[in-house]
């Protein structure tokens, strides 16, 4: 079981496989207001920087699911390395449907809400392994600019403009599941950069490393159009972010 080979390729130098910084990720750490002992679960937790750091940072204690190897080999190193191996598990496995033994005080899904067939059916899912009072956490695209055309919302890799909504009409998507919204961190540009940019030497070190790999093509294409179709149009419509929900 593994997700497609291209997305280990182009995001093997990433430790956060979205467009947050370190500090943003610091941040919402620090807005959630999280206590010594917390436990989090994360939902396609990539290799493992949020359940990482917060175990370092705020003592969460951390359970993270995801379906890459790689991602979850590099979280496994990436606790070692931080000294917090004890507080935080990584599972190889396919998150849908996953719901934890205990409650739990925040069950987080952070940009893979396709593991839940959506932002409303995610919410749901992680609403079973929260407990009473306990924190959602979501991450998830918005439109920053609504696309003009469909050609530009497939641009930013959208499919259509249906597939997201605006910032305000995303919150009150929330509202109308029965949740509250009593937090947020949004990306910006500057975090996008680090997110796709950031892809561009890890391609191009690839090539040079791979020369005669079958996905030598499609990473040589990638990074041929990836500067100039990011610029015109992930970077100036798509927005991104975390939401922190409370059921009412
Ligand atoms: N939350 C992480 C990773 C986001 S990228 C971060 O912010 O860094 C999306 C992640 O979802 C990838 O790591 C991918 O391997 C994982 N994924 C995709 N489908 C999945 C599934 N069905 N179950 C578990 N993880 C999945």
């Amino acid at each position: 079981m593994d997700i497609p080979r291209i997305f280990t390729i182009t995001e093997s130098g990433h430790r956060i496989h979205n467009p947050f910084t370190p500090e943003k990720l610091a941040q919402l750490g620090e807005a959630l207001r999280l206590e010594k002992g917390a436990r989090v679960l994360d939902l396609g937790s990539g290799s493992g920087e949020m359940l990482c750091t917060w175990a370092r940072d705020y003592g969460i204690i951390g359970t993270g699911i995801d379906m890459s190897l790689l991602f979850t080999e590099q979280a496994r190193r990436r606790a070692e390395e931080l000294g917090v191996a004890h507080r935080v598990r990584f599972i190889h496995g396919d998150a849908a449907g996953f719901v934890s033994d205990e409650p739990v005080d925040v069950a987080a899904c952070v940009g893979a809400t396709w593991i839940g067939g959506g932002v409303a059916g995610t919410i749901e899912l992680l609403a079973k392994s929260v407990r009473p009072g306990g924190v959602i956490l979501v991450g998830e695209p918005y439109w920053r600019r609504l696309p003009p055309t469909e050609d530009v919302a497939r641009g930013c890799l959208a499919g259509a403009i249906s597939n997201f909504l605006t910032l305000p009409d995303l919150l009150a998507s929330f509202g109308s599941l029965g949740y509250d919204v009593v937090e947020m961190v949004l990306a910006d540009q500057d975090s996008w950069d680090r997110y796709e940019a950031a892809q561009w030497l890890t391609m191009r070190r690839w090539l040079d490393a791979n020369p005669d790999d079958e996905m030598a093509g499609e990473v040589r294409a990638r990074l041929t159009s990836a500067p100039v179709r990011y610029a015109t149009y992930t970077r100036e419509y798509l927005g991104w972010g975390v939401f922190a929900l409370m059921k009412r």
